[in-house]
């Protein structure tokens, strides 16, 4: 298991949710994420607009500077099957899952490193979007103090 940067992987659960309120997308469903970039993909049906996009960032920057505790707990697996989708997750022999909070904006069970605070996250950007073949793939950066 690859450990991702925590900065980016928490940016990731909160563009997700942002994508899920603004666009009822489903979270992404493939994503690279690296310390200096990052990319995620959805499924969507067209490309986003220049004022989406910013909205879109704002959203993201406002989760961030409410400053949410990002926090962590774990559920039976045929409990949290019931809350949650587990189907990507790779530990499906466990008996328990760890579900992943930000605040009480997002939710999800995922099993990697992630900051305390959305606070501890620097100023989310989002570089450039594309679509094609009904893949909707946002890059962005966050930008860090130094
Ligand atoms: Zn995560």
């Amino acid at each position: 298991m690859k450990q991702y940067d925590p900065q980016m992987h928490t940016a990731e659960h909160i563009l997700n949710q942002t994508m899920i309120r603004m666009f009822g997308t489903d979270r992404s469903f493939s994503m690279h994420l690296e310390r200096k970039k990052s990319k995620c993909d959805y499924h969507f049906h067209r490309s986003l607009t220049t004022e989406e996009e910013q909205i879109l960032q704002d959203k993201v920057n406002r989760v961030i500077s409410l400053g949410m505790p990002v926090t962590e707990k774990y559920l039976d697996l045929s409990e949290a099957g019931h809350l949650y989708d587990i189907s990507k997750l790779p530990e499906q022999d466990a008996r328990s899952v760890r579900i992943v909070s930000v605040g009480d904006y997002d939710a999800c069970p995922c099993i990697g490193a992630h900051v305390n605070n959305t606070a501890e996250l620097g100023h989310f950007r989002i570089t450039t979007t594309s679509f094609e073949n009904g893949v909707l793939r946002i890059r962005f950066k966050i930008d860090r103090d130094g």
